[in-house]
């Protein structure tokens, strides 16, 4: 086996009902690599934790979470006319996200729609001005599009927080009418305390928190990526390797372990070219010292080891100085891997 992402099976579940408990109106989301889980491994335990509706990224994202869990959809990504989910899924499960006028009358024509009005943030991604929010509901309560709420992404933890912003864009919700009754309003990127807060301050609203990393990856404790050892080699100063037949300057191993850029492991190292200056730069940007070494995710003896080249394609060579103890063919070395980024071969749950 290769690359494999090992998860105290206990503990991480203990870990999504705490944050389940703590996040009232919880909607967890299911995006890109799931998290480095999996889109369907993360659907199922959405079901598992017994939550009404989910969010994903993408319309492509739909059709592996959808039949692995029974509830809403909501698709985060604005609707778009070019970019329709698959007809396969339940058109009556599916919340689209809004934020144009002309998408919001295309979809009038479709059927009887459920939408999400995105009201445009400080993030400045998607979403409605505040005058647009006021048309949008005034169109869709006269079209017959259910309107499940209002939409706000707000920027990944300021210093200052984001509950001022978020009440700055609840009197703009207010204004254009979906403050009602039972309305809800979708947040991302609120803690606990704010979301607690703004519940408070608008107790007639059902506050719907989507998260993701928090959530699946909160528990950093509860995961290991861990790569196989594949080769070994004693090498000497001088000796000729890799790919590019460059010399060694040092003696030591050279380690091939598991897990390469088919992974999403070390895209950003460099190719060791270039001057001094451009090193300089990739060194700030990629974790390269100064003699063109860049530092490898593969941890041997508690170290980050150095790689002897950049990664190969689905393996990795790492080399290992005279003195550090090598492990052996079979045996596994841990790797600190970013989990959004990584393509992991197997996930392996305990318990
Ligand atoms: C990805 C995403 C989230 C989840 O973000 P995390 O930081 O993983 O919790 C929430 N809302 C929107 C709109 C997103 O695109």
């Amino acid at each position: 086996m290769s690359l494999v992402l090992h998860v105290d099976g206990d503990r991480w579940r203990a870990h999504l009902r705490d944050v389940a408990a703590k996040r009232a109106g919880l909607v967890p989301v299911i995006k890109g690599n799931g998290y480095g889980f999996g889109l369907g491994r993360l659907a199922r335990k959405a079901a598992w934790l017994g939550v009404d509706v989910v969010a994903v990224g993408t319309t492509a994202e739909l059709g592996e979470v959808a039949n692995r869990y029974d509830g809403d959809l909501l698709v985060l990504t604005p609707w778009r006319s070019f970019d329709l989910p698959d007809a396969s899924i339940d058109p009556a499960r599916l919340i689209h996200t809004v934020d144009r006028i002309e998408d919001l009358q295309a979809l009038a024509g479709s059927g009887s729609p459920r939408v999400v009005l995105e009201l445009m943030t400080s993030m400045k991604r998607h979403g409605f001005t505040p005058r647009g929010l006021r048309e949008a509901a005034a169109y869709a309560a006269a079209h017959g599009v259910r309107v499940e709420g209002t939409a706000l992404h707000l920027p990944l933890g300021p210093p200052e927080g984001n509950l001022a912003e978020a009440e700055t864009l609840m009197t703009e919700v207010v204004a254009a009418g979906l403050a009602t009754e039972g309305a809800r309003v979708w947040v991302s990127h609120l803690t606990a305390a704010e979301a607690t807060t703004l519940a408070q301050r608008f107790p007639e609203l059902q506050v719907r928190q989507r998260i993701g990393t928090e959530l699946w990856l909160g528990d950093r404790g509860a995961l290991t990526v861990r790569a196989h050892v594949l080769d070994s080699h004693p090498v000497e100063r001088g000796e000729t390797f890799g790919y590019r037949g460059r010399k060694l300057t040092r003696s030591g191993t050279i380690l091939i372990v598991s897990g390469g850029t088919a992974h999403g492991i070390g895209l950003e190292a460099p190719t060791g070219a270039g001057d001094l200056r451009s090193r300089a730069s990739t060194a700030a940007r990629g974790g390269m010292d100064a003699v063109g070494r860049a530092k490898s995710p593969f941890t041997v003896g508690g170290k980050a080891r150095y790689f002897a080249e950049p990664p190969h394609m689905q393996a990795s060579m790492v080399f290992l100085p005279t003195g550090v103890d090598v492990p052996e063919i079979g045996e596994t070395v841990e790797v600190r891997v970013r989990f959004t980024a990584t393509n992991v071969d197997a996930v392996e749950i305990s318990g």
